[in-house]
């Protein structure tokens, strides 16, 4: 299976918050072995959300997409996405007693209508319950197509992702993504034109090329990092695939420009 990232926000465009969203859910495809080859981040604008989708399905069977499931006017990702995939609106009867209770709780006497329109759910949808906040998200499905539409706020999207989404996406994934770093030691230990991200590349050569394992240079402030990733069936079948690659690399850079080899988390 093939997934996409739209994260919705005008205020991720703007610059006002970093999308830490994108790469949480980077991370974990990637420990889940789903390939994930675009990220869209698309302002809370319906005509621009639906282009996302439209472009995002010419490519990849599901999409993952955050943001914009609140109670005030902006927050119309739900709505949007609703209409997309052709379902019915329906009450969500628990969530509707729930944001009830909560309201009478804080001193209110009846649920703001921005509340109330947290408890619309599509209908023949699987509702992902929010732990940590208001808002439910879902997860949507038309000819194949697949949408998993999650809370924005990291501290109520992570738990659902983890909690609802894993086990979900784990059955449609037959492998795992492992990688191995290697960070060159620091200019400050070691002539830059030796573990500058040239030289580093020029001393592995071939074993760039490789197909599993992948091996990558990345050039950083501190000195250059090589990644290198096996995808395999398992985490033991991904890292014994590592072994000799890693060795091949540790060799061809040479262990006194090496600061440390660890596993990416
Ligand atoms: P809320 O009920 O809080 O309105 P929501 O699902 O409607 O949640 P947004 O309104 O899009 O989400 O965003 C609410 C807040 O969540 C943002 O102000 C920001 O702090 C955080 N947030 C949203 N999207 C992201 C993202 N992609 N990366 C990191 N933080 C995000
Ligand atoms: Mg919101």
């Amino acid at each position: 299976m093939v997934v996409e990232i739209i994260s919705v926000g005008t205020e991720i465009l703007m610059g006002n918050i970093v999308n830490t969203n994108a790469q949480y859910l980077s991370k974990r495809l990637t420990h889940l072995g789903l390939d994930c080859h675009f990220q869209t981040v698309v302002g809370d604008n319906p005509a621009r959300i639906k282009s996302a989708l439209d472009v995002a399905y010419s490519r990849a069977d599901a999409v993952i997409m955050t943001g914009g499931l609140g109670p005030t006017k902006d927050d119309l990702t739900k709505e949007m996405l609703i209409e997309y995939f052709g379902k019915r609106p329906v009450v969500d009867e628990s969530v509707l007693k729930f944001l009830e209770e909560r309201s009478r709780a804080r001193g209110f006497d009846k649920l703001s209508d921005g509340m109330r329109k947290q408890a619309v759910v599509p209908a023949d949808s699987l509702i992902l319950y929010n732990h940590h906040g208001t808002a439910p998200g879902c997860v949507m499905e038309r000819d194949g197509n697949v949408c998993i539409l999650l809370p924005g706020p990291p501290h109520e999207m992570q738990p659902m992702f983890e909690e609802c989404c894993e086990l979900y996406l784990n059955g449609k994934s037959d492998r795992t993504f492992v990688s191995i770093i290697i960070k060159c030691l620091s200019k400050d230990d070691a002539p830059v034109s030796i573990v500058g991200e040239s030289p580093v590349a020029d001393r592995l050569a071939e074993i760039l090329d490789g197909i599993n394992p992948t091996v990558a240079t990345y050039a950083k402030p501190d000195g250059c990092i090589v990644r290198i990733t096996a995808a395999a069936p398992n985490h033991s079948a991904a890292l014994k695939l590592l072994e000799p690659t890693v060795a091949a690399c540790r060799e061809r850079i040479g262990e006194q420009y090496i600061r440390y080899v660890k596993e990416d988390d």
